[in-house]
């Protein structure tokens, strides 16, 4: 077969329109080092597709070679394959583009005295020259399928494969802060952003995207900056607020690749989860890091997709550190929307002064009271009584906020007691009154909430609150699990299990985490442990954060259980001081919100 035919063949599976083009020489450009790169098209791509840049440039020789398919500078070796870092790796972009189009090439580099020009139509060169230029590539692509009329035919409409070209520019931008980029459609100036000049690549960031974005401020941009031994996630998450409809804002990229993976992106948004409207989709852009081994990068010819080894594993850690960010993070008030708004969470004297639920199935929310969240309270806004009430009342449209600031002040107090009305529904519920309607709580999702925060606090400081028991138990393990729990003993004693070897393969218990119902100590430590076998930690982050889930899923109130009113006073104020009060540990809601309005609606009451 020619070499042209099978070129040609090939650019059906690098070339599939305009912004295919752009992103092979724009990632071209980047593996060169450019500082500078401006784009430009015509009849969006079509007509013409121009990239220049001030990167190393080529020789003479490299500049020829080029357009040979597989003649790649960067694979020098098998293993190369194996931690490819730069952006292009397969040798055949030039070759397909040549293949298809009109194509020029000019390039040089610094040390050389002139530059080179090549043509090259259909696959075939034209001609091949000294050119004076400054250092750097200029590729002009004119007349993309001209030979292909079958492809021609399959473009969309002028301005999709505008957007595409955009789409393909701006995640380019978003990966390449320190690279000044311009893209132009004939004489508009689409994008225009200079290079990042700050030490700190957060700031870095930051600005590249409220500059992409066109936002007003940083105000609504959360820095994301977490490590593993496995992986590091860093990036920027979008507030609820800045939600849109449509998707189109949110970028993901490994190893500084952009990229697309459905389930990643589902565990960013199971992350927001409850924060947003339904139907809507939260702005960010994370950058994860992994050791490439970890990943394939090289399973589609477009190198869109990878595949990690360890998919959940990874999944799971995303949805960690991106909670995490999201709740450390002040968000606006009217986008939680799911949460009541008044009174509760502002009531802290109140929920101090619960007395001990002592004694009722053995069920100890009240008896714990504050104490496992209460020495952090800057990391939840909404506990800094004043200024969470100021901030409730006083900023925001919409919703139950909507309300002048000295009246909402009356009403918080009168909510404050109204909020005492509380029923249990079916033995699994809690509804309460809210100003600006009804609260419904999942009081077995609620809890696993409220322990496994508890759980995760006591695991991180090293001592949780532990309870002596009154007749200390010996369990004696087969020797495979006497080993783990060895090894899971310092995290264990971290939650309140007061808990040593024993002699043999015996361990003595002689306390358990408060939180833990009288009887069922042993088997919660089973529970724990198996947890632990099945379970392949990948680091310490989600060794641990699997031991908080199970012990939030063992010992927590399960639905059917009867709740005394201070209980369900004590698991509602606790809920609330939460970090992240809206979903459970494994991501179910905790609450559902029915406003008044949505009632007035049902009944039929408009207006
Ligand atoms: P790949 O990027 O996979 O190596 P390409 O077909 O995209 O393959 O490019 C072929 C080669 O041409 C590259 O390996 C590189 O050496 C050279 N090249 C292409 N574009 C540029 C550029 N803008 N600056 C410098 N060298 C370039
Ligand atoms: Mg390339």
């Amino acid at each position: 077969m020619p070499e042209t035919v099978s070129n040609k063949i090939a650019a059906g599976e690098v070339v599939q329109r305009p912004a295919s083009v752009v992103k092979e020489l724009v990632e071209n450009a980047i593996d060169a080092g450019a500082e500078h790169i401006s784009i430009v098209v015509k009849g969006a791509g079509s007509e013409l597709i121009q990239v220049v840049d001030d990167g190393c440039g080529m020789s003479a020789a490299d500049a020829a070679a080029s357009f040979q398919r597989h003649a790649t500078s960067k694979i020098r070796s098998i293993e190369d394959l194996e931690s490819i870092r730069t952006l292009g790796f397969r040798g055949e972009a030039l070759a397909s583009i040549a293949a298809i189009a009109k194509v020029r090439l000019q390039s040089r580099r610094s040390v050389d005295e002139v530059g080179t020009e090549i043509i090259v139509e259909g696959g075939e060169p034209i001609s091949n020259a000294p050119k004076p230029m400054l250092p750097g590539t200029t590729i002009s692509v004119r007349n993309l399928f001209y030979n292909v009329p079958a492809r021609r035919k399959f473009l969309k409409r002028p301005s999709t494969e505008l957007k595409h070209i955009v789409d393909v520019v701006q995640v380019n931008a978003l990966a390449n802060p320190g690279i000044a980029w311009t893209l132009r459609s004939g004489e508009n100036e689409l994008m225009c952003v200079t290079r990042g000049e700050s030490h700190d690549p957060k700031e870095i960031l930051q600005t590249r995207i409220k500059e992409l974005l066109s936002l007003d401020s940083f105000e609504p941009l959360i820095t994301v900056d977490e490590s593993t031994s496995y992986l590091r996630v860093f990036g920027i998450l979008g507030k609820p607020e800045l939600y849109k409809r449509t998707r189109g804002r949110q970028f993901l990229f490994v190893n500084n690749r952009a990229i697309k993976h459905r389930y990643l992106e589902h565990a960013v948004y199971s992350a927001y989860e409850y924060l947003l409207p339904e139907g809507t989709f939260p702005l960010f852009a994370l950058f994860l890091d992994i050791d490439p081994r970890h990943v394939d990068v090289n399973v589609h010819p477009a190198k869109a997709e990878v595949k990690f080894e360890d998919e959940s594993g990874v999944y799971s850690m995303m949805r960690t550190i991106v909670r995490k960010a999201l709740g450390t993070a002040e968000l606006t008030p009217d986008f939680l929307s799911a949460v009541p708004l008044s009174g509760i969470k502002l009531d802290l004297d109140s929920s101090e002064s619960h007395e001990s639920g002592k004694g009722s199935k053995g069920l100890r929310l009240a008896e714990t009271g504050l104490t496992g969240f209460a020495h952090e309270p800057h990391s939840n806004p909404w506990l800094e009584a004043g200024s969470a009430s100021k901030r409730l009342y006083d900023s925001g449209p919409g919703g139950a906020m909507s309300s002048g600031t000295v009246e909402s002040r009356g009403d918080e107090t009168r909510e404050t007691e109204s909020s005492d009305l509380l029923w249990q529904l079916h033995d699994a519920y809690v509804l309460t009154q809210i100003r600006s309607g009804l609260v419904i709580v999942d009081q077995q999702a609620a809890h696993e909430r409220i322990l496994y925060e508890k759980a995760t606090i006591s695991l991180a400081d090293g001592f949780g609150l532990s309870q002596q028991l009154l007749f200390p138990i010996t369990i004696e393990y087969p020797p495979g699990d006497f080993v783990l729990l060895e090894e899971l003993m310092p995290d264990l004693r971290s939650l309140g299990f007061d808990i040593e070897p024993f002699g043999g393969r015996s361990v003595v218990m002689r306390g358990v985490p408060a939180d833990i119902r009288a009887g069922d100590e042993r088997q919660i430590l089973d529970a724990v442990l198996d947890q632990y076998k099945s379970f392949e930690s990948v680091d310490k982050l989600t060794g641990r954060e699997n031991l908080a889930r199970s012990i939030a899923r063992k010992s927590s109130v399960k639905a059917g259980a009867r709740l005394s009113h201070k209980e369900m006073r004590a698991l509602i104020d606790q809920l609330f001081l939460c970090e992240m009060p809206y979903v459970s540990p494994d991501g179910r809601p905790t609450i559902v919100k029915l406003s008044v309005d949505e009632l007035r609606e049902r009944f039929g009451r408009r207006g």
